[in-house]
């Protein structure tokens, strides 16, 4: 038996490489100063949903939703061994929160059709909400098997998988379909293969051709460009390299449910938190100083 996967994948901003001033001065992320990368996560969602492949057989779909260069994980999930890579874009879908982008991503992975496992990373490491993945569950009325670390085994229609819950685990049992969030502790994902390599680099989505005829024919007017994007994405069609793209009205969405409309999470002020030392105190090794500085400790809740 055969199973199909779709795997919801997340370009973020890479936290932990920070090139210039992280926050802009009024309090957004500063976008440039901070490479953007595959969601950590997700490469383990993803590999999850190779390794079912890999066993059993059956299809992986990847799907992200964001903006045009968000197709580069889309790209990386190709060179993984991804069968069919989606681009969710459409500007109403802007701000939203993630009730929002539940909905979005739960409607996607409706529109997909038959599937039986979706993967999703435990947690995004921008949002860093970890309610994505449940809150899919929840919209598409499947159960959901969090923090999964490893699949033991799918036996017909039920899947046998441990759970990681942060001083052991746990085996759990359920009935596909399912909902999966994958931490990383789930076996470490596979490399890109060479040859799907070679053959992916090449895969462009229709806006990111629009978008290069742009930079490579400055001046020409717009009904060339559009001739010239035609052609490129018929011959990347052709050969299975056109990235399917999306908007909210492919996936049927209620427009009253995504972007700020359907976002009840309200930002009221956003503040950068910058750390810093405030001096420092020396404490000898005597009773009375050890006793001070537990008392200490206990007051400041950092022990107790
Ligand atoms: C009021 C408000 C306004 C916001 N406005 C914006 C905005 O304008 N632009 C913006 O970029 N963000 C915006 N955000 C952030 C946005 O809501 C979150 O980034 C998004 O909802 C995902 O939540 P998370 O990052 O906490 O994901 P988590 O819940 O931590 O992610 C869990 C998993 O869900 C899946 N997942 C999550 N997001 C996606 C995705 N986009 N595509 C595919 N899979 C995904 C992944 O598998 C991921 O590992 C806003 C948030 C709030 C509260």
């Amino acid at each position: 038996m055969s199973f199909d996967s779709v795997v919801l994948i997340k370009q973020v901003p890479d936290t932990a490489r920070v090139t210039g001033k992280a926050m802009n001065d009024d309090g957004t992320v500063n976008r440039s100063a901070l490479p953007a990368i595959f969601n950590p996560e997700d490469l383990y969602a993803l590999e999850a949903a190779l390794e079912v492949k890999q066993r059993h057989g059956g299809t992986v779909t990847a799907i992200t939703m964001g903006p045009p260069p968000a197709c580069e994980v889309l790209r990386d999930a190709l060179y993984m061994g991804a069968d069919r890579v989606i681009l969710l874009t459409d500007r109403r879908a802007a701000a939203s929160d993630t009730l929002a982008t539940s909905y979005i991503l739960s409607c996607a992975v409706r529109t997909v059709g038959k599937v039986d496992l979706v993967f999703c990373g435990r947690q995004a490491i921008d949002g860093d909400t970890a309610q994505v993945g449940p809150q899919c569950a929840e919209k598409l009325g499947l159960p959901q098997i969090t923090y999964l670390e490893e699949i033991v085994a799918i036996n017909g229609r039920q899947i046998v998988a441990r759970r990681n819950i942060g001083n052991g685990y746990e085996v759990v049992e359920c009935a596909m379909p399912v909902l999966l969030t994958v931490t990383d502790t789930f076996q470490e994902p596979r490399p890109y293969a060479a040859k799907a390599m070679l053959k992916c680099k090449h895969a462009r989505s229709r806006l990111e051709l629009e978008r290069e005829a742009a930079q490579s024919m400055p001046g020409s007017d717009e009904k060339a460009r559009a001739a010239a994007v035609d052609q490129k994405a018929a011959e990347l069609k052709r050969r299975g390299l056109l990235i399917e793209q999306w908007t909210l009205d492919d996936i049927h969405a209620d427009l009253a449910w995504c972007g700020r409309d359907g976002s009840p999470t309200k930002v009221k002020r956003i503040q950068s938190v910058v750390l810093k030392g405030s001096g420092h105190e020396q404490y000898q090794p005597t009773e009375g100083d050890i006793s001070r500085l537990v008392h200490q400790l206990i007051e400041d809740h950092t022990i107790g």
